[in-house]
């Protein structure tokens, strides 16, 4: 029987996780239909049980419903527990599972897919928010020299910080900072702000660039954004948050269908198209 999941989120026309899940399940020889579920504002958690009681076995949830989804699930996977967000539901044995793959599938995109390892590398983090939560910890894991965590709003960050000191052992090397006080240059800058949906450029100093730092947009569909082309021209090297979302997919497949489907070819049809 053909095993069905989806998206909620509210907006959700615009997702392109039909088409990317459509492409594993064809790659990978799994029996899936995924679609798209748009959610009322004030009915996330309705719409969550209503799709369990038609037997899906899983879904992402993308914005506003992150965090919601979070309170929601029965249980959490470790990384989502110390995000706080959840962007992957598994639907099993009545469990209302939580996980969330943002952060593996960004440090596949930049490991795997831009070639640059993040182990003894210093890393800035503009932004404090959903996004920038969910990375932390598999940032981490790679063991950078040092996370840099830059927020508009200074005390959104410190939290952020703190948070982590009490959660993980080798969270030394995470600081918290203000937009002004950023001491550049870093190896890797993610910008993990939403500043890119209004077109705005998040107020980054030039020195946090240098020949060859990866400067990574979180945004996709809408490049170069202001950051990108700034990064650009202060000689980093820039990338959009197309190959995360794509690794993200293939994580979240992962936890459902136990096989991490090749991504490489998607990703370079979805940039051709
Ligand atoms: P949130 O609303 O949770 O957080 C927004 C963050 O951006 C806050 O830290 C906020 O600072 C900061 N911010 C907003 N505007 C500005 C500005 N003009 N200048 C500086 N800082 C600003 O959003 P999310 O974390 O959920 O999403 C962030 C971005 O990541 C979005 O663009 C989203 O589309 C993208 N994203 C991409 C994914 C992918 O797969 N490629 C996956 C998930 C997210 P403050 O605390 O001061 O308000």
């Amino acid at each position: 029987m053909t095993d069905k999941y989806c998206v909620i989120g509210n907006p959700i026309s615009h997702s392109k996780s039909p088409d990317i899940h459509a492409a594993f399940a064809a790659a990978t020889g799994q029996d899936i239909a995924y679609e798209r579920c748009l959610a009322p504002l004030d009915g996330f958690a309705d719409t969550v049980r209503d799709l369990v009681a038609q037997g899906y076995r899983g879904a992402n949830v993308t914005l506003p419903f992150k965090l919601e989804a979070a309170a929601l699930a029965t249980r959490l996977e470790a990384r989502a527990r110390l995000a706080g967000a959840v962007n992957t539901l598994r639907f099993e044995g009545g469990e209302i599972v939580g996980d969330n793959t943002d952060g593996p599938g960004l440090v596949a995109d930049i490991v795997r897919n831009a070639g640059v390892p993040l182990t003894g590398k210093r890393v800035l983090l503009l932004g404090a928010g959903g996004a920038a939560r969910g990375v932390i910890l598999p940032f981490l894991n790679e063991k950078p020299k040092a996370i840099v965590i830059a927020n508009r709003t200074r005390a959104t960050a410190d939290a952020l910080v703190a948070h982590f000191a009490d959660h993980v052992a080798y969270s030394g090397q995470i600081s918290a900072c203000g937009f002004a006080d950023i001491a550049g240059p870093f190896d890797v800058v993610v910008n993990a702000t939403s500043a890119s949906l209004s077109s705005d450029l998040p107020p980054v100093p030039a020195s946090a660039f240098r020949a060859g730092t990866l400067a990574l947009d979180m945004m996709y569909g809408k490049e170069p954004t202001p950051f990108m082309a700034f990064a650009a021209s202060h000689g980093a090297t820039v990338r959009d948050g197309l190959g995360m979302l794509v690794e993200q997919a293939a994580e979240a497949f992962l936890t459902w269908r136990g096989v991490r489907p090749e991504t490489s070819a998607l990703l370079a049809r979805m940039r051709a198209s």
